[in-house]
């Protein structure tokens, strides 16, 4: 058995929710938790003790069910203690562990590391563990399979400093566990972009095949297939340069959000 199993949950309309445990311990965390009856119903299913919340960032479709679930604790002292962890914002409900850059917590055996990502949200972060079989990183809304989030709360220069220097560095097999399925409208603007990248036209049919099915079909991708197929991932390439005429990286990372932002 592996040490580590991460389960996808789909959520409202196009969210995801991840169950992450512990094989052995069977503890168990839950990334945004945003249906909290769906939460505690698949955790019993698994057979886990849930005692962790991960909070990518504030925005009420990540965090909106931290209060609910947190009450669901307080109500049932047989569920245990529960942690809700996240960047450290007052907009966070019940936020009990703030975390920041390079902030790690242990879920059960798993360790994990807090990467901080503002700019979508200031106090966004992402989640990476590394075990000896797997890694796998929880991206929130900053980077989607083959995008990226809206740049809310911030500028071009935080988003490249998130999805350059901070993702594109972690190893090009971590599985990458997004917020959204945005895969097919992400990959058609990512083929508008690069009509010549192959990877990102292969992968474009795919999710068409994949359209109904889609939240089961796409997600996870990996920092490796992100490199080769997202062009927020490749503002250094003169192909993605040249679709927004642009010859620097910043400036392209912002020219091409505000291509997106109409696409
Ligand atoms: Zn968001």
């Amino acid at each position: 058995m592996t040490r580590m199993t991460v389960k996808k949950i789909p959520a409202l309309k196009d969210n995801f929710m991840y169950l992450v445990v512990c094989n052995e311990t069977k503890n168990a965390a839950i990334v945004d938790p945003v249906e909290p009856s769906r939460v505690l119903e698949v955790a019993k299913e698994s057979g886990v003790t849930l005692n962790k919340v991960l909070t990518t960032h504030h925005h009420w479709d990540h965090a909106g069910g931290n209060a609910e679930l947190f009450k669901r604790y307080q109500e049932d002292a047989s569920l245990g203690q529960l942690a809700i962890y996240g960047g450290n914002d007052d907009r966070i409900p019940n936020l009990t562990n703030p975390v920041g850059q390079d902030d790690t917590l242990q879920i059960g055996n798993l360790k994990v590391r807090c990467i901080s990502t503002p700019c979508h949200t200031t106090s966004h972060i992402c989640y990476y563990i590394e075990s000896a079989e797997d890694k796998v990183v929880f991206t929130g809304d900053t980077l989607f399979l083959a995008g990226c989030g809206r740049f809310f709360e911030g500028t071009p220069q935080q988003m490249y400093d998130a999805l350059i220097t901070k993702l594109s560095a972690l190893p090009d097999d971590t599985k990458v566990y997004c917020g959204h399925e945005y895969a097919l409208n992400n990959l058609r603007f990512g083929n508008t972009v690069e009509p010549n990248n192959e990877d990102v036209l292969k992968l474009l049919n795919i999710a068409k095949d994949a359209d109904l099915d889609g939240r089961r079909a796409m997600v996870p991708s990996t920092i490796g297939q992100e490199k080769r197929t997202n062009v927020f991932m490749r503002v250094h390439e003169s192909s993605v340069q040249k679709f927004v005429g642009k010859s620097d990286p910043l400036g392209t990372m912002q020219a091409l959000r505000a291509a997106k932002d109409k696409f």
